[in-house]
């Protein structure tokens, strides 16, 4: 029996894992959820003598269930390869009292490789198996690590094409030099004036412009998305929280069945996400700690049970946690609410209209395992300097929301449970706030001779990524207003 899939908010929606992967977001504006969250069926024990290739496997064919064996190991073996720059695809480092995974060790150094690695060959598998003729244009908005993720995954890709929004003035140096150099025939970059929720609001309004669909396919064109609405996304990163847990058993960091902790530090609330399915899946998972930067209507939400958009837009040291409209929470939002769509719904039409939403007490009781943090600038600064003094070990801006999250959460909780702090991305990706977090001697320097700093100071040879964009070319100019977004789009397929 195949585990189909539902809307968030039609009950009657009802499709496989590869006609939800290819849809990307249900026509109602929904997202697609698993009907029932399908439980671990190998052990614990099992999984801990597994590569990731093999976890990987044993995770996503329970959700992937209409794929073959023989499509879902190609998937996994042409994604978890040697574009990643270590055997282990996601190496868990002690440091601090905390186990950090390393999430960042894929072509575009930051986590999003995990997912978007695979996520070309799912979706291309998705079109043969649903026979679909149709060019698939991946449109994607970014807050700046998507996007290069997606275009690496998707550049030259037969049969797709990708379309990239991100917030002109939203992103790190680093990270719109790695989207401008982007090669291949078949990838677009577009910088809007807009911040990354314009962005991804003006993606989901093409999505769900009928009008426009029905053009496009006359043409030979369908959309597709890239970005964590997609469950082609989100299960992926399911894997490397069971990876995680059967590493650290096998290294008798944690006892049979003893519960970890995880500290995720949040943006559109698909990788905490990932590990809320992990939990649902029987993955002995304490408490998920969600770190917020000072964008933090996250946390308010886990206080006080309301959501709410209406706040000012802060641009952090750590932009891709620069949102205010949380995506993936809907999902959540879906299950608490008992998979009733039509409330689902409700809240989501209260978010759009009113900018926020309450849920109920029934509701909120079903989140004492979710804990909300956040670190302001200052603090995030401190994190780095802290866990570089102490340990030698530099990390990201974003691993250092949820580091000092976690550190905040033991000294008030005295909760001693083993922790993973989902590491999201290489602190190459965000050199400049790295170093001057670290000493404020490198305020005068260039970007790259930073780069060469951070070597020196980590010990961590420059990625290849970041070697990659020193001398490349910048392939992409355009520059569009947020209002202009569809214009562009039909621009570039010639519509
Ligand atoms: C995308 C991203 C996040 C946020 O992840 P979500 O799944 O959107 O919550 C955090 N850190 C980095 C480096 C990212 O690229």
């Amino acid at each position: 029996m195949n585990l189909m899939y539902n809307s968030t908010r039609d009950k009657n929606v009802k499709v496989t894992a590869s006609q939800a992967i290819l849809k990307g977001l249900s026509d109602d504006g929904g997202l697609f959820v698993p009907e029932s969250i399908p439980a671990l069926e190998v052990s614990l024990d099992a999984l801990a003598d597994m590569s990731y290739q093999q976890v990987a496997y044993e995770v996503m064919k329970l959700f992937l269930t209409d794929f073959t064996e023989e499509e879902l190991k190609n998937c996994i073996n042409k994604a978890y390869d040697d574009k990643f720059d270590t055997k282990e695809i996601a190496p868990l480092r002690e440091a601090a009292g905390a186990q950090f995974l390393e999430l960042f060790h894929g072509s575009t150094i930051a986590f999003k490789d995990m997912a978007l690695s695979i996520l070309p060959h799912l979706l291309t598998t998705s079109a043969k198996k649903n026979a679909v003729s149709n060019e698939i244009v991946i449109l994607t908005a970014t807050s700046g690590d998507t996007g290069k993720a997606a275009l690496a995954g998707f550049a030259d890709v037969d049969g797709t094409s990708i379309i990239v929004f991100y917030p002109k003035d939203g992103v790190s140096p680093i990270q719109e030099k790695q989207m401008l150099t982007q090669r291949g025939a078949n990838t677009k970059v577009v910088g809007i004036k807009g911040n990354f929720d314009d962005a991804q609001t003006g993606v989901k309004e093409m999505f769900n412009n009928k009008e426009l669909a029905e053009r496009m396919n006359k043409a030979g064109y369908q959309f597709s998305s890239a970005n964590s609405i997609n469950i082609g996304r989100l299960v992926p990163q399911i894997v490397y929280y069971v990876y995680a847990y059967a590493k650290l058993l096998k290294n008798k960091k944690l006892a049979k069945d003893e519960k970890m902790n995880v500290v995720v530090p949040t943006g559109n609330f698909g990788n905490i996400l990932a590990a809320y399915y992990a939990k649902n899946m029987g993955l002995p998972i304490g408490k998920l700690i969600c770190a917020s930067n000072e964008n933090k209507v996250l946390f308010d939400f886990f206080q006080t049970g309301t959501y709410d958009r209406n706040r000012e837009f802060m641009l952090t040291s750590s932009p891709s946690m620069d949102i205010l409209i949380s995506s993936n929470l809907e999902r959540l939002i879906y299950k608490i609410a008992g998979n009733d769509a039509k409330k689902c719904a409700d809240f989501m039409k209260a978010l759009s209209t009113a900018g926020k939403y309450e849920i109920t007490s029934d509701m909120k009781e079903q989140l004492e395992d979710f804990v909300g943090g956040y670190a302001t600038e200052e603090a995030t600064a401190k994190a780095i300097k802290r866990v570089y003094d102490e340990e030698g070990y530099i990390i990201d801006t974003h691993t250092a929301v949820a580091a000092q999250v976690y550190f905040d959460y033991v000294a008030k909780s005295n909760d001693t449970t083993t922790t993973v702090i989902a590491s999201t991305a290489s602190p190459y990706k965000f050199t400049r706030s790295v170093m001057n977090a670290i000493d404020s001697k490198y305020e005068k320097m260039t970007d790259f001779e930073l780069v060469d700093e951070l070597e020196k100071l980590s010990k961590v040879k420059v990625p290849q990524a970041i070697e990659d964009i020193r001398s490349a070319p910048v392939l992409h100019d355009i520059v569009c207003d947020k209002t202009a977004m569809q214009d562009t789009v039909e621009n570039i397929l010639g519509l």
